[in-house]
């Protein structure tokens, strides 16, 4: 039988908790479970189990999941890629925006805020690896991206994201983790969204201070 969802967050709680003190990290490390193409039932087992931050990264798929949980307590990160076009939605479901990647966007988004009178924790998602299918601001255009980002009174820039390419050997994600945490000291973010279900332990031991977990808690996602 497989493990319940209460199992699984209590294991990669502790997991996360090793790989803080064998890193070093002073800080906690902020869980975000990872629902994306995961039913509602599962989303309600992780928040009866304690779970309050969570991930998604559509903001169409969410539309039709986000009365599944409390408003009050939980906090909804989107970690997809968003279309200038969708930025009002998103600022009216999402909590945190992830994946703040042009000006452009960002301005969107500021707008959305102002006019729902919120200010909104952003990170802005970096591409350090030269993908074509990666989205992200390419590491040349970070530092403006960062000031344009600060010079928005309604966003709150909290830290930097990012997504390695995909490697079944994890230990090759690490430079990319040790890449983002330089980029991080040098624009001085207090956060580091890095790490997946596979690689959260090496992203922690370099300084995450947030990692996003689906597999590890909810199991295979459904193939469309
Ligand atoms: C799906 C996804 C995750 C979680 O991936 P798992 O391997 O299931 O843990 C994390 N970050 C982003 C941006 C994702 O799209």
């Amino acid at each position: 039988m497989a493990a319940s969802v209460r199992d699984n967050l209590a294991a990669v709680r502790e997991r996360i908790e090793r790989a803080r003190q064998r890193g070093g990290q002073p800080r906690p490390v902020s869980l975000v479970a990872v629902t994306k193409t995961h039913p509602p039932v599962l989303i309600r087992e992780a928040w009866e189990a304690g779970q309050r931050e969570f991930g998604e990264n559509r903001v169409q798929e969410f539309e039709q999941k986000h009365g599944v949980v409390e408003r009050d307590g939980a906090v909804w990160h989107l970690i997809g890629h968003l279309q200038s076009n969708k930025a009002r939605r998103a600022v009216q479901l999402f909590d945190v925006i992830e994946t703040v990647d042009t000006e452009r966007l960002a301005r969107r988004l500021h707008d959305a805020a102002s006019e729902a009178g919120r200010v909104i924790p952003v990170f802005i998602e970096v591409k350090l690896s030269g993908e074509a299918s990666k989205t992200g601001c390419a590491e040349s255009e970070l530092p403006a991206l960062a000031d344009a980002v600060r010079a928005l009174p309604r966003l709150d820039l909290r830290g930097l994201m990012t997504m390695p390419p995909y490697s079944e050997d994890a230990e090759r994600a690490r430079p990319y983790f040790q890449r983002l945490r330089d980029w991080g000291e040098r624009l001085r973010v207090p956060e580091l969204s890095m790490g997946m279900s596979h690689d959260f332990e090496i992203a922690i031991e370099e300084g995450a201070t947030l990692v996003r977990v689906g597999t590890a808690i909810f199991g295979e996602r459904p193939r469309p």
